[in-house]
Formats: structure tokens, C-alpha cells, sequence
């Protein structure tokens, strides 16, 4: 069998976490890439589920080390990557892994896995939607609001990288979508 890939990028807030989480309920068979990052935990994050947490110079020993498939600086200070072990790890088993990255992530990906890789492009259905919903989640304070969507505006602009672009308008619809794609690309 083929190593697959599943890729879901989006700009911050286009309802992406939402997507993932919902087919790793449907799909036994894909599993969570747990990614690096040198940011702090949040809230209730665990170590070795949400995110390995290190710190920068751990991170940066092991970008130098070539430990890394990807990362990026995705905010300013903080580090965000995909181990190779992480990688092998749920190919070992058997799995389809399943990626939550951002944007220039899931490109790069997408450009190393190739056909082996789907990869979903989330769309909010406009940058004021986007808004609203950053408001609405409370999470950040007003200028971060500001900076995650001009940093959204940017992102928009690699949608025709990915293979499929999924508009999250109705969010039902979306998951609907998104299972019939994820499906018929893990039966292929
Ligand atoms: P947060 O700090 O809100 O958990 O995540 C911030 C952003 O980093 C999200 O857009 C998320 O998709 C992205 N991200 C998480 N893990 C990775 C990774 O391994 N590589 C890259 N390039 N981006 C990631």
C-alpha cells in the first residue's frame, strides 16, 4: 500500500481544527500528525498530543540535526514543524496521516508527497466572515484579531496550490464534503 497523506490547510479561524477532528472520528484508519512547536502550551495541551513542546533551542537543534520534513515560522518567535519520526511513526502502523499546517506547510508538503497526497485548501467564506469569527471565539486580543487577518488575506492567495479548495460556509455541508473526499481518497 502507498504511504498517504492527508493535508488541511486554512487561514486562521476558516474552521479547519473543526474539519480534522471530525474525520479522525470517521476514518479509523488516519491518524494525527502531532506537530512541533516551541510556542508555550495552551489551556489544557498535552505534551505528546496536541503539539511536542520545546523550547526554541531545543527547536533549533533539531532543525540543524534535520529532523524536521517542514516548519516554518508561522508566528513571529514561534516555530512550528513536522518530525520525521512523527512521519514514520504512524506509517509504521499502517495509517494514513493526517495533517493540520499552515498554509506554506501544507504547500511544501503537497510538493514532497505528491500524488501520494491530498491536500484540502480551507476557505472562510470572506476575510470579514474570518473576523467575526475570531471575535466570536474570544481567544485573542483585538490586535492579534488584526494581524491573523492580514495574515489571512495573504494565505488566501495559495488556494490554487492545493488540490481541492472547501468553502466552510455551512459547516455541515463542509464536514460532509470533506468525509466524501477523504473517503474516496483513502479507498484509492
Ligand atoms: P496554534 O498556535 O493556533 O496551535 O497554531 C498556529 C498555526 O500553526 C496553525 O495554522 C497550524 O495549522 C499551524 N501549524 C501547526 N503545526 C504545524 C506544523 O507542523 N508545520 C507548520 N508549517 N504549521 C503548523
Amino acid at each position: 500500500m502507498d504511504k498517504k497523506v492527508i493535508i488541511f490547510s486554512a487561514p486562521s479561524g476558516a474552521g479547519k481544527s473543526t474539519i480534522v477532528r471530525h474525520l479522525l472520528t470517521k476514518f479509523n484508519c488516519l491518524e494525527f500528525s502531532v506537530s512541533a512547536t516551541s510556542r508555550a502550551p495552551r489551556g489544557q495541551e498535552v505534551d505528546g498530543k496536541d503539539y511536542y513542546f520545546f523550547s526554541t533551542e531545543e527547536f533549533e537543534n533539531k532543525i540543524r540535526k534535520g529532523d524536521f520534513v517542514e516548519y516554518e515560522e508561522v508566528y513571529k518567535g514561534s516555530y512550528y514543524g513536522t518530525l520525521v519520526s512523527e512521519v514514520q511513526r504512524i506509517w509504521e502502523k499502517g495509517n494514513i496521516i493526517i495533517f493540520d499546517i499552515d498554509v506554506k506547510g501544507g504547500v511544501n508538503l503537497k510538493r514532497l508527497y505528491g500524488k501520494n497526497a491530498l491536500a484540502v485548501f480551507i476557505q472562510p467564506p470572506s476575510v470579514e466572515e474570518l473576523r467575526n469569527r475570531l471575535v466570536g471565539r474570544g481567544t485573542d486580543a483585538p490586535e492579534a484579531i488584526e494581524r491573523r487577518v492580514a495574515k489571512a488575506e495573504e494565505e488566501l492567495t495559495y488556494a490554487d496550490k492545493f488540490d481541492v479548495v472547501l468553502i466552510n460556509d455551512q459547516l455541515e455541508e463542509a464536514l460532509a464534503t470533506a468525509e466524501k473526499i477523504v473517503g474516496e481518497f483513502a479507498a484509492r
